[in-house]
């Protein structure tokens, strides 16, 4: 099991964290290494199983194919999926953009605004995929939140989501390892 060690500046906490192919340790300031150690292989049966689930999540993530579009072609993509979603809930006047910015999330739906705000990253999604991201945007203007009417509505309009939607947390993995530097600020 690899692990990286660091010394954490702020904080009392022992940290420990599962990173897909490794685990990651933050020793406070106050507790020697050995306690630290001690505390680690106390976890041990724990981390190796946590480990090994992230660790397959992480390979087929890895061999997933990527798609190559340019910003254009995501925007004029991701806009025709989403009147045709937008056309089932029989909603109008919804924009779309592409938006540099959003890091954490696929999408956006801005209901006040009627705006939609797709992220750059959506680019490298299969089309399956874009189609499920403009079903769940478009579903956000029949109800905001995660409520059961809005999987419900997603599940009227895209019934087999669930499988999509499971493919979307594998596509963040490797997208975000991919763009590791475009995705979050680099940790250092
Ligand atoms: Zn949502």
């Amino acid at each position: 099991m690899r692990l990286a060690v660091f010394r954490r500046s702020r904080g009392r906490n022992l940290r420990i964290g599962v990173l897909f192919t490794y685990v990651e340790v933050k020793v406070p300031r106050r507790m020697s290494l050995v306690e630290a150690k001690r505390r680690v292989r106390k976890l041990l049966p724990r981390l190796v199983r946590d480990l090994r689930r992230a660790r397959a999540l992480f390979l087929r993530a890895m061999g997933l194919p990527l798609e190559r579009r340019s910003t254009e072609e995501l925007l004029t993509q991701f806009s025709e999926l989403l009147s045709r979603a937008l056309a089932k809930l029989k909603i109008r006047g919804v924009r779309v953009s592409v938006s540099n910015r959003l890091r954490s999330a696929w999408a956006s739906a801005i209901i006040k605004r009627r705006e939609v705000k797709v992220s750059k990253l959506a680019a490298f999604l299969p089309k399956e995929l874009l189609w499920y991201l403009a079903v769940h945007e478009a579903c956000h203007f029949y109800s905001p939140s995660h409520d059961k009417a809005f999987w419900q509505c997603v599940e009227k309009v895209h019934p087999t989501y669930r499988q999509s939607k499971e493919l979307m947390t594998l596509y963040s993995i490797k997208v975000k390892r991919v763009c590791e530097g475009l995705w979050t600020r680099s940790r250092s």
